[in-house]
């Protein structure tokens, strides 16, 4: 939530046109908000700044034109990497600061000129938050046993995938503390090191000097590791690299920028990479969003009966054999209660922004109705079924439709279980995920 005291002091800085203390107060205001992004905009008639809280954009002061020249030449010159002078094309900077409350950030920031001035984006990595363990982000049921059970592998490539913003980080890193003791040797390769952990060997790539991925990952293999990570497949030779290495015995962590991890295969096979690599390097892809959790404080129950999206939620479960639904319900602890509100009385439970005692406005949530975020997951374990259909040249789609068949928890039905269990809403859910009915 916003801190009221930082929000005056930031809306005196700007009515008394004190560029320096404006930086000072929006910075500790999103950084005790948990805000992701700040983001400082001309508009046509006058200019505003928003953060982003819990991946939704939300407006903190309004401010003249004429100052807007000011605050921008102010972060460029402060900033050392951009040029004041230079407004027709984007510009880039890193930079490291502290908010008015000791903590430590790191700011990645961009311009971008647009028709009424320039807008400057910053992407904020808090450097004092600490990676969550994995049983708290949200995995459940099978996912929670594919995900622990692959941790325990010696070689295969586990691959993340998911749009910035999506998590993907945290539960990389996350995954890397699990595997972390003194008897592996871990070393990753980052762009940037977003998180300093004791114990593996972290370097920053450097691509300007020709220390990229693909070399980090080839000369890491003479570093004798047991576990590799790098940050991101994006060309064929990284991900050359990242098959050697996990067909000479590594267990290798990545990302690849794609929505699914059925989309993952195309996007693989079009870097040039063979069935037959995929298959014998390939353990597990995830993919992951965060979405809005309900407001425990004030939530109440609510009919979904005449909402379009619930009948997508309930056709997500359609093709998923009897028995591995059983026993999926069974794990994620849904009581018959839970199943019965949904299933038999369309009924889910969304916030009200009202306490419930006093009817005011709820004192968790403002108005919000929602309160933090929770990961949904989707796990694509490569079984010898998946590989014996790869190996037979069968697309994406077809993989992706048997999987499901057999009980692959993919982002919609993690969404579901996640609404079954009071934890979230149809409209959330779908704010991030693609009704399979739907296409
Ligand atoms: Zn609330």
């Amino acid at each position: 939530m916003i801190d009221i005291d930082y929000k005056a002091k930031l809306d005196e800085a700007v009515l008394q046109s004190d560029v320096v203390n404006i930086f000072a107060t929006l910075l500790t205001v999103a950084v005790e908000a948990g805000a992701s992004d700040i983001h400082i905009e001309p508009l046509e008639s006058y200019c505003r700044i928003r953060i982003r809280i819990d991946g939704i954009l939300e407006e903190l002061v309004q401010y003249p034109k004429n100052l807007h020249e000011s605050i921008i030449s102010k972060f460029k010159i402060e900033s050392g990497q951009m040029r004041p002078d230079e407004k027709r094309v984007p510009q880039d900077a890193r930079v490291s600061s502290v908010t008015l409350t000791n903590k430590e950030i790191d700011l990645r920031a961009n311009t971008l000129p647009s028709v009424w001035w320039e807008c400057l984006v910053m992407r904020i990595v808090d450097k004092s938050k600490k990676i969550p363990p994995l049983e708290q982000l949200g995995i459940e049921g099978s996912n929670k046993d594919i995900i622990f059970r692959h941790l325990e592998y010696p070689n295969g490539i586990i691959l993340m995938t998911g749009p910035t913003g999506s998590g993907k980080t945290t539960t990389l890193y996350a995954c890397l503390d699990y595997v972390n003791t003194t008897e592996v040797n871990i070393i990753t390769y980052e762009d940037p090191v977003e998180n300093k952990m004791a114990g593996l060997n972290q370097a920053q790539i450097r691509a300007d000097i020709g220390f990229s991925f693909a070399n980090g990952l080839r000369g890491g293999l003479r570093q004798d590791p047991d576990i590799m990570m790098v940050w991101e497949i994006r060309d064929r030779e990284t991900l050359d690299m990242a098959m050697e290495s996990a067909m000479t015995g590594h267990l290798v962590f990545s990302t690849v920028h794609t929505n699914s991890s059925s989309e993952t295969i195309t996007r693989v096979y079009n870097l040039w990479a063979k069935p037959y690599m995929l298959v014998g390097t390939f353990n597990l892809v995830m993919a992951e969003r965060l979405i809005r959790r309900v407001c425990d404080h004030c939530k109440i129950q609510t009919s979904v009966k005449d909402d379009p999206k619930y009948k997508y939620a309930k056709e997500s479960f359609r093709n998923f054999e009897k028995e591995a639904l059983k026993k999926e319900i069974l794990s994620r602890g849904i009581d018959q209660q839970q199943r019965n509100d949904f299933i038999n009385n369309a009924m889910i439970y969304t916030g009200s922004g009202k306490d419930p005692i006093t009817k005011e406005k709820c004192a968790v949530c403002g108005w919000t109705w929602y309160k933090g975020r929770v990961g949904l997951f989707e796990m694509m374990d490569y079984t010898d079924e998946i590989k014996n259909m790869l190996l037979d040249g069968k697309s994406s789609f077809e993989v992706e439709s048997i999987a499901l068949e057999r009980g692959m928890i993919n982002l919609e039905r993690d969404g579901v279980f996640k609404i079954i269990k009071w934890m979230t809403t149809l409209e959330e859910v779908y704010r991030y995920v693609k009704a399979k009915f739907d296409k």
